[in-house]
């Protein structure tokens, strides 16, 4: 029974669209107010737009319309026999209760260290780095989520011209180490110690002022500890998309994808692409790559391909998330990327679909393609500002369901666009591509740890 109600679920999910138009809060109090009166099918519709309006509520923030979405959600899965443990559980985890906060107990200082100790044990995520600098001034910035329950007015390291630590709000502290000439400090936590590094180097006696380096990598602390499987699409006996001048999708998205590997590397990530050459790879081998590194990101790569009477107008980049399509664009798109795999559409059971569609993934997803669309563009219009926002899209690809980690798939361009396929080819352009692709990842990651 359970089965019929999730295949019939399925149908409604592609089937249906949702309409837009009233505000968030209203359009959610409608829907929970049918539920007592709504038929099966009815309830079928009303719990899938529940699930929409849940996306909507975490994008906006609006963690009050979350929870009346979360009570109609197990309203109406209730009435459809579903399971409501998910929800429950999220709408617990909602509702405040008192937790021990992280506090900074004591700070030490040993050689050219500084040791903060929390009173319980703290991950990476809890600390973010980033640095300000100009002209002689430079800045290492550690935001720690902790509170900071004692002051530490003097605190000198050698190589440091000052140091500042002040709680700016609730478990936010600020440390700031401050200098003249650039800082070289590196991080690491055991336990419930931050460690914090200061290479200090002697000024040398010249005469002449040292231009001052400017850092431009973010050296995340994060990213060590992440790895990105990066997936050219298509490739050997499929040439994915064909453009201008017969150039194929399948040769530009691996130069991108490897320029991009370089990118990553370079700011610490671990990163395997599912395919290194011009090679035939079954859409199921390169997520289970992803699961199998247990890979916190997963980026599909394509470009993009318009019909023939289109060829001069449709252009742009747009990053897609794995949701099932809304407009019949999206579903045009996807229906083109999946075309490799439809003989084996049969061994992904609609259920792994069903069970893809999971809110924490959806939304994971749509924010690092929110991040990764924002990143693209802002690198790509410092020296081509022609480039269109295409947005972020939702749509079933295929090639994004197996992954058990936030996906998404970015179309690069058109290129069945004169202007863009030639673009999609250069190489100065295509590592642009990839800084900008690096930097929505940087982005993704430093909101969501
Ligand atoms: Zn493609």
């Amino acid at each position: 029974m359970v089965k019929i109600v999730k295949r019939l679920f399925f149908l409604y999910l592609v089937g249906l669209t949702f309409l837009f138009g009233s505000n968030l809060r209203d359009q959610t109090e409608a829907l929970v107010k049918k539920i007592p009166f709504a038929s099966k099918t009815q309830n079928i519709q009303i719990c899938h737009n529940l699930k929409n309006l849940y996306i909507s509520s975490i994008v906006a923030e609006d963690k009050q319309n979350l929870k009346t979405v979360l009570k109609g959600l197990i309203q109406c899965s209730k009435r459809l026999s579903l399971d409501t443990k998910e929800y429950e559980q999220e709408l617990y985890e909602l509702s405040p209760k008192p937790k021990t906060s992280t506090k900074i107990t004591s700070i030490a200082i040993q050689d050219s260290t500084l040791i903060l100790t929390f009173n319980k044990n703290i991950q990476s995520k809890d600390i973010i780095f980033f640095e300000l600098n100009d002209k002689n001034r430079y800045k290492d910035i550690y935001d720690i989520k902790a509170n900071l329950p004692d002051t530490y007015k003097r605190l000198s390291l050698k190589g440091v011209d000052e140091i500042k630590i002040a709680q700016n709000r609730y478990e936010k502290t600020r440390l700031v180490l401050q200098n003249k000439t650039p800082i070289d400090s590196k991080s690491y936590i055991k336990a419930n110690k931050l460690f914090i590094k200061i290479r200090y180097k002697a000024k040398p006696k010249q005469t002449y002022t040292p231009k001052p380096i400017i850092k431009t990598t973010k050296n995340s602390i994060f990213a060590s500890s992440k790895t990105i499987v990066i997936d050219p699409g298509h490739g050997g006996k499929d040439p994915g998309a064909i453009g201008y001048k017969k150039y194929e999708e399948k040769d530009s998205v691996l130069k991108i994808a490897q320029y991009l590997k370089k990118e990553l590397q370079k700011r610490g990530y671990r990163v395997y692409l599912t395919r290194y050459k011009d090679q035939f790879v079954s859409l199921h081998d390169r997520t289970s790559l992803a699961n199998r590194k247990n890979a916190d990101l997963f980026l599909s790569i394509h470009a993009n391909a318009a019909p023939k009477k289109s060829y001069l107008s449709m252009k742009g980049v747009e990053t897609f998330f794995l949701s099932p399509a809304k407009t019949d664009k999206a579903k045009a798109i996807a229906a083109k990327e999946n075309a490799s795999v439809i003989t084996n559409m049969n061994a992904i059971s609609k259920d792994t679909l069903l069970s893809f569609l999971n809110r924490t993934r959806i939304i994971q997803s749509n924010k690092l393609a929110i991040d990764i669309q924002s990143g693209i563009l802002s690198s790509v219009r410092k020296k081509y500002d022609s480039v269109i926002d295409g947005g972020v899209r939702e749509a079933p690809f295929w090639v994004l369901v197996g992954a058990q980690m936030p996906a998404i798939l970015i179309e690069i361009g058109y290129i069945t666009n004169p202007t863009e396929a030639q673009r999609l080819f250069n190489p100065f352009y295509q590592r642009v591509l990839a800084k900008g692709i690096a930097n929505g990842i940087d982005n993704y990651f430093i909101k969501n740890q």
